[in-house]
């Protein structure tokens, strides 16, 4: 952006465009836009919430970090409202260490209580080693199933009525575009944020569904929220990768892109998908007993293909 891009809102020099309002903003009112949003959702998703925990999941990352200052900030003048961090140790060398260390950071900057959860504790395997395993798997199709049910249940341990997570307005975008291309209803239903309640799932918040990740980076740099810029080893085979870049170049040609892909969402969900969600509440895994949509949750599932990896050429 060139310097003499003024705010749309003030005199003072813009920071940030904002393609898909037609604005700029300076920091001050960019800063306000953000706190506004977040503020909005934050009412919109947890409606008449007077008292209780709340659990932040912090992986150290700016999303996370930011959707924990802002929570924290939301909920300061409640006495009657904890909130926590949690922290999942998926066991990646190189990377995990140091997302934990800015985790620490900012829960000590802000006194927020935190606590971190270790896979290889709780379910005797890190990635690094299923990866090893497995060598032809997708790493982060485990990983993600192995940390949201580390999450669930050490957020149902601290005895969380909500567990906030920080997907920005990408994340969710291409969330939606991935289950809708792959035709899976019952994941476009079982998206953050949760509108129904399911036995022994903590409902899901995503305060930061309306802010693009551009804007969630600036305002981490801004507000000096402490945040690691490492990237997993592993981020370069997720197949999410493929949608970030669709929706991306949808978003460049044609600005809102994103925001329209949630609206859709929304209105499938709350005006012709109501019943679909009541139909997925979920079993018990029989292995593990965490809430499961089969017999055997997914992160049972991966755990035994984890143990028993395939046979290679070698071993016949
Ligand atoms: S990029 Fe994939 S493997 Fe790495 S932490 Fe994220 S989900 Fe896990
Ligand atoms: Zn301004
Ligand atoms: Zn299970």
């Amino acid at each position: 952006m060139g310097s003499l891009v003024r705010c749309s809102s003030c005199a003072a020099e813009a920071v940030i465009d904002q393609p898909y309002r037609g604005t700029h903003l300076c920091p001050a009112h960019f800063r306000e836009s953000v706190d506004e949003r977040v503020r909005r959702e934050m009412h919109r998703q947890l409606p008449r919430f007077g008292g209780g925990t709340v659990a932040v999941a912090l992986s150290g990352g700016k999303d996370s970090g930011v959707a924990l200052a802002l929570t924290h900030r939301y909920f300061r003048r409640r006495p009657t409202v904890r909130v926590v961090a949690i922290s999942v140790d998926e066991g990646i060398q190189g990377y995990r260490a140091g997302t934990l260390r800015a985790a620490q950071a900012l829960t000590t900057a802000l006194g927020v209580e935190h606590t971190v959860v270790s896979a290889r504790d709780a379910i005797g395997t890190t990635i690094d080693r299923a990866v090893a395993d497995l060598p032809g798997t997708i790493p982060c199709s485990f990983c993600g199933v192995w940390r949201r049910q580390l999450l669930n249940r050490a957020a149902r341990g601290v005895g969380a009525d909500a567990l906030v997570l920080g997907f920005n307005l990408d994340d969710l975008a291409q969330t939606v575009l991935m289950n809708l291309v792959h035709g899976d209803l019952d994941r476009l239903v079982r998206m953050a944020p949760h509108r129904v309640r399911q036995p022994g799932l903590v409902p899901r918040v995503a305060p930061l569904a309306r802010v693009p990740e551009r804007e969630v980076y600036l305002y981490a740099r801004l507000k000096g929220i402490p945040f690691d810029h490492g990237e997993c080893p592993h981020a370069g085979r997720a197949a999410r990768n493929l949608f970030r870049e669709m929706v991306w170049q949808l978003e460049e040609a044609q600005p809102g892109t994103r925001q329209s892909l949630l609206r859709t969402h929304d209105r499938l969900v709350t005006r012709f998908l109501a019943d679909e969600a009541a139909l997925v509440a979920p079993h018990r895994c029989r292995a593990c007993g965490e809430p499961s949509t089969g017999d055997l949750c997914r992160a049972c599932e991966y755990l035994e293909i984890a143990r028993t990896p395939p046979l290679t050429p070698e071993a016949l």
